[in-house]
């Protein structure tokens, strides 16, 4: 019986595991290891550092998701992939693969610039549960003594989106409990102009987000390096200094630890239209977890962002893939991934769509509306009850 062994227990690790489960059935024996115990719904985390949602709302358990579905679930870290002898390594004990799925999403690069991040620097993040707990608690600390706020990602960062919703939600709840006047907010982005999004822009999006940073008093600095963080300011590389009582940046990312030696020099994992390893034809990856070259060199370095939408269809078809393989039938065509995101705007939503994700596109538009933020209400109760049920051959 085929071993695959998958790593990380999200979005591309889940889906992964599922539908192997579903296209295999008893063929395989499947082990999941993630480094936590728990899958976290990452695209409601600015909810719930805003207190719009509290964890156990956004968190299902692993063990039972899994063991349900026959899929074996060790709560451990990989610390190593010996690839040469199909190892996969944890702190306690050796896996053996015929084949390996990495899904282990992104190490956040906080060392990128002195004094970022909520680990030792003066900034909050909203990338992982932990973060977002802790700027929920920023949160309540600035709402006491409110100030200016200063809100951006820094240069490489590839997942733009979660800054752009923290900046519209911070605006839209500091309108509702009437003290946005007390709050000077400013945007700082390495994008070479705001609605870039790190995938060369959508249409006519610099224009709808500039007029809706406008609208809102929202002032933006773009395509910016940011020089350090220092206690209460950020200070950009032309000179700007901005105070700050609340900020929060986005990071840019990386390969963990643990494959980091199978990438790229960022560690991202080298992959074909099949999500199989370049080198290695037994490793497939999926997700934040590898390569996707940028569209265009930008005058401050960005890349692209992989969304939870494209980690699923990556794992669908690195699936499809290795089953074949299995089942000894020839490898899926695969068609290039698309995007398909909901982002919030506090008191509204905007819908993303760029098929395939890098130009040229055949589809590309960025719409703004109400409709939409119910949308993403409802999407994230759909999506917790259909992953919870392992049904990811939903839509
Ligand atoms: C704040 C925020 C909001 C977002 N909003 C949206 C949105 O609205 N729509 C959308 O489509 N996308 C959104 N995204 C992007 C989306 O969250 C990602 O595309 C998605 O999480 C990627 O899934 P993944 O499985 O590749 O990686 P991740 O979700 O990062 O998961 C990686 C997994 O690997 C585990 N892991 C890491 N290292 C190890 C190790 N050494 N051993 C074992 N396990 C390990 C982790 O614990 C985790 O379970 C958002 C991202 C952020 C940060």
């Amino acid at each position: 019986m085929a071993k695959i062994v998958i790593l990380g227990g999200s979005f591309g690790g889940l889906t992964s595991a599922f539908e192997l489960r579903r296209l295999l059935g008893s063929k395989a024996e499947i082990t999941l290891v993630c480094d936590t115990d728990k899958f976290v719904f990452v695209p409601s985390l600015p909810w719930l550092s805003m207190g719009w949602r509290r964890p156990e709302e956004i968190t299902i358990g692993l063990e039972n998701m899994l063991t349900g579905k026959g899929i074996k679930f060790i709560c451990e870290a990989a610390v190593g992939v010996d690839a040469d002898a199909a190892k996969v390594v944890t702190a306690t004990q050796e896996l053996r693969y015929d084949y390996l799925v990495i899904a282990t999403g992104p190490d956040l690069g906080f060392s990128s610039v002195p004094g970022f991040g909520p680990y030792g620097g003066h900034t909050e993040c909203i990338f992982t549960l932990d973060q977002a707990v802790k700027t929920k608690k920023a949160w309540d600390r600035f709402l006491e003594n409110p100030g200016p706020v200063v809100v951006g990602a820094v240069q490489g960062v590839s997942c733009f989106g979660p800054a752009y919703e923290y900046a519209f939600e911070v605006d839209t709840e500091l309108r509702k409990r009437n003290i946005r006047h007390k709050v000077p907010m400013t945007f700082v982005t390495s994008e070479p102009y705001i609605g870039h999004f790190g995938i060369g822009g959508l249409r006519t999006s610099r224009r709808m987000m500039e007029d809706e940073f406008a609208d809102r008093e929202i002032k933006v600095i773009a395509n910016q390096t940011v020089e350090e963080f220092v206690p209460d300011e950020v200070r950009l590389k032309d000179g700007i200094k901005l105070p700050f009582r609340l900020a929060m940046f986005a990071p840019p990312m990386a390969g963990v630890k643990a494959v980091f030696h199978l990438g790229n020099p960022k560690g991202f994992i080298p992959v074909d239209a099949n999500y199989r390893h370049k080198s290695y034809k037994n490793i497939f990856s999926v997700g934040v977890a590898i390569v996707i070259a940028p569209p265009e060199q930008t005058p401050v370095p960005t890349g692209v962002p992989k969304t939870g939408f494209m980690t699923e269809h990556m794992a669908k078809d690195a699936a499809k893939s290795i089953a074949a393989e299995i089942l000894g039938k020839p490898s899926p065509e695969t068609e290039p991934v698309g995007a398909l995101c909901i982002m919030d705007m506090g008191n509204k939503g905007a819908l993303m769509k760029a098929y395939p994700v890098l130009p040229p596109r055949r589809e590309a538009e960025l719409k703004v509306g109400l409709s939409y933020k119910w949308a993403k209400l409802a999407f994230e109760k759909y999506y917790l009850w259909k992953i919870k049920r392992g049904l990811t051959n939903l839509p």
